[in-house]
């Protein structure tokens, strides 16, 4: 009866307040309460009185409390319902007077619940002392619901105050980790669009129940048809995840929460909104690493019924996407963002996944700004929210205020006049003002990177890494295939060089169809060229397809993490011998080919002179060398910020590099991250490094560097503080009053 006539009132064209009344004056009526109050969430984390029927209307708007402060206080703190006879002995009771409930002794209050998150409270109150029963607590509950989704629509923003916005609608600054550089201003567009539950309450029960019977039994059948098929590959992470799957869809005690949802008046959809919504508020709560993963599996497979009930899908399609789409994704895969169309993508915000994730080697290529490791942003924000992103700082501010969106608006506008600035600088060498030439090279790993040599005026790669394709493929690519990727590469680089790197996978770069061997310190494990070596089959088979796609052109192949000259030896013998077997084929061999290591092991620092002997460039790995060099490892936050490369002994050991090589003659570029930030490229060119290789956005700031800079001043300014031996930990600042004073832009 009550929700019947709920649902009419919903439909009614009368404005928020004027709803919320009538909704309290219905709920307290058939419940045979003297009260009934709604009490919403602000985005300042105090709760208001929203409406009330039985309290004071005057406290209406004016009541507040704390979230934690009170009964009410309490169960937005726990996101539980909460059945009280004698509410005034508990000891959380806090007298508010102006409401004037002191005379009402019985309390029931139930979370208004979305995504798992409260909006609010809903509370019944009664003079007599009186145990309000089960089936009391869930109508109250199903109301609730139709509170949520008339909270979430937005619906309420019409009836706040001024500053006192609703805090599911109200702005909120959240802080994560920098994916890739940029700023992002638009709308939100979740991957997984969450289902809208149009219709809450049931006409006909027993029809309810037999969708959600249907709807259970196919989604059970289709995950036991995704495991069958996933058996032929063997055991791995995703068969995990299947079985979790089916083991949840088979628990009784969810089946039972849901039957019972629908027997209460809900539609199998709202049922399944509604069991969700109490897991994910119990869960979320949970501190159990294990307890939240397994909140995942579930809300997948809640999603999966809603969707099979609903028809609605289940990720948001290229053609649906707006033209300033922010993605908002719990995860996401790195194929998957390459389905969208980059010109409608603004930013990318991941709930989990950082910097080294696959999908952020993806966003960095296409150039989107994205942020990560965002706590529950995809149950924070509503489809189409506005919000904006700092690929720099990790930062993300939904629902910003206007002066946020001003600063912010400021920030993209003079990007982009800087990035306009630095596209005229593309057909200019980089010469010094004292005439040494600086060969700008560019790093990069997928087909998607290409258009950026054109546009950076990059004059080779410097670093293709091999691996990418690796990463993104769902299995081994087959030789064939990566002769394809290689082709169009050197195809797209016309007369300019490509440098490829064969393999460098373990470490923190994993396979996901590659068994994995639990390594106690895989950075210092079973990685890049000691695989290669040791299953000679894989390195092999790329070293053919770089062999074949090079047919007739010159190539450049390197090796990763060589320590000593026999490996290089081994690489090298295993390279002439595919070359021989390809002539022999009758299949044409490279016009010229040139084999050289990447220098990122410090056991080659001393030992330069025999790797000069052998190779016929070097490029030295920065990354990893400074890694090694100071035993910090690159990815870990708390230590890899511990050494500053700008420091006597780390470009020592650099300067002795390019020294030694002047010797011989060996060209040397360096393709670590220093050599695209201006104030290491300043030093790095100041100790004589003459060829750098670097992501495509920073060619562009360090060729504005070079330009304004004299490369023998900066040699002489660095010259006696590397013999001084003075024990100082950076030359950062010093470097950077140097540039100061000289006019020079970092
Ligand atoms: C390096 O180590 O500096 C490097 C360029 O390679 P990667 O970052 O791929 O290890
Ligand atoms: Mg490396």
């Amino acid at each position: 009866m009550l929700l019947r006539r709920l649902r009419e009132i919903m439909a009614e064209p009368v404005n928020a307040q004027a709803r919320l009344d009538k909704i309290v004056v219905n709920i307290a009526s058939n419940m045979v309460a003297e009260v009934c109050s709604v009490y919403v969430l602000r985005a300042d984390a105090r709760l208001e009185l929203f409406a009330t029927e039985g309290l004071n209307r005057e406290a209406v708007h004016q009541t507040t409390m704390r979230s934690g402060e009170g009964l009410v206080g309490l169960i937005a703190e726990s996101a539980e319902p909460l059945s009280l006879s004698d509410a005034q002995s508990h000891p959380a009771f806090s007298y508010k007077p102006e409401t004037g409930e002191e005379i009402y002794n019985s309390f029931l209050g139930v979370p208004i619940l979305r995504g798992g998150n409260t909006l609010g409270v809903l509370v019944v109150q009664n003079r007599v002392r009186r145990a309000y029963p089960e089936e009391e607590v869930e109508v109250l509950q199903t109301t609730a619901m139709l509170l949520a989704e008339m909270i979430a629509s937005g619906e309420l923003q019409s009836i706040v105050r001024p500053g006192a916005d609703i805090a599911s609608r109200g702005p909120l600054a959240l802080s994560g980790s920098a994916v890739a550089d940029g700023v992002g201003l638009g709308h939100v567009v979740l991957q997984r669009p969450r289902v809208i539950v149009r219709q809450i309450i049931a006409e006909d029960i027993k029809k309810e129940k037999a969708r959600l019977d249907d709807a259970i039994g196919i989604v059970r059948d289709s995950i036991d048809q995704l495991i069958k098929a996933g058996e032929e590959d063997g055991p791995g992470e995703h068969r995990d995840v299947l079985e979790a799957f089916r083991m949840i869809a088979h628990d009784p005690g969810w089946l039972r929460r849901l039957q019972e949802a629908v027997v209460t008046g809900l539609t199998a959809e709202a049922a399944v909104e509604r069991v969700q919504n109490n897991s994910r508020a119990r869960l979320q709560r949970s501190t159990d690493p294990y307890l939240r993963e397994r909140l995942h599996d579930l809300d997948d497979l809640a999603n999966r019924v809603l969707h099979q009930l609903t028809g609605q899908p289940l990720v948001t399609a290229n053609a649906d996407l707006p033209d300033n789409a922010i993605l908002v994704a719990r995860t996401m895969g790195p194929a998957a963002l390459l389905d969208y169309d980059r010109k409608k993508l603004r930013g990318l915000v991941l709930e989990e996944g950082g910097a080294s994730s696959h999908v952020a080697i993806v966003a960095r290529a296409l150039g989107i700004p994205a942020v990560g490791d965002i706590a529950n942003i995809t149950s924070l924000v509503e489809q189409g929210d506005a919000i904006i992103i700092d690929g720099a700082t990790g930062e993300a501010h939904l629902r910003p205020p206007p002066d946020v969106q001003a600063a912010y608006a400021d920030k993209a506008r003079l990007r982009a006049r800087r990035q306009e600035q630095y596209r005229a600088l593309r057909d200019m060498p980089a010469v010094t003002k004292d005439g040494v030439k600086i060969d700008l090279h560019m790093n990069a790993g997928l087909v998607i990177d290409m258009p950026h040599v054109e546009e950076t005026g990059a004059e080779s790669i410097g670093l293709f890494r091999t691996e990418l394709q690796f990463m993104l493929a769902p299995q081994f690519p087959r030789v064939n295939e990566q002769v394809t990727l290689y082709k169009s590469v050197l195809d797209a680089m016309g007369a300019k060089p490509v440098t490829f790197r064969t393999l460098d996978i373990g470490g923190d770069k994993a396979l996901p169809y590659m068994r994995k061997f639990e390594e106690e310190n895989p950075a210092l494990g079973w990685r890049a060229i000691r695989i290669g070596l040791d299953r000679p089959g894989l390195l092999r088979s790329q070293l053919r397809a770089m062999l074949r796609a090079g047919g007739g052109r010159d190539l450049r192949i390197m090796f990763p993490m060589i320590a000593a000259c026999g490996e290089f030896d081994a690489a090298k013998a295993m390279t002439l011998r595919e070359v021989r077997r390809l002539a022999a084929q009758g299949h044409e061999t490279p016009a010229s080919l040139k084999l050289g290591i990447m220098v990122e092991v410090p056991s080659i620092l001393w030992q330069l002179e025999e790797v000069l002997a052998r190779v016929d460039f070097l490029s030295v790995g920065s990354n990893d060398l400074m890694q090694y060099l100071t035993a910090a490892d690159r990815d870990n936050k708390r230590v890899s910020g511990r050494f500053d490369p700008l420091s006597p002994p780390l470009l020592r050991a650099l300067k002795g590099i390019i020294d030694k090589a002047a010797e011989t003659g060996t060209p040397v570029t360096l393709c670590g991250e220093i050599g695209g930030r201006a104030l290491e490229a300043l030093a790095l060119i100041g100790i004589g490094y003459r060829g750098l290789s670097m992501a495509a956005s920073s060619i562009g700031p360090v060729k504005a560097m070079i330009l304004a800079l004299n490369a023998s001043e900066a040699r002489e300014f660095l010259a006696p503080r590397l013999a001084a031996h003075d024990g100082a930990a950076s030359l950062r600042e010093e470097l950077r009053a140097f540039a100061e004073a000289r006019g020079v832009p970092l």
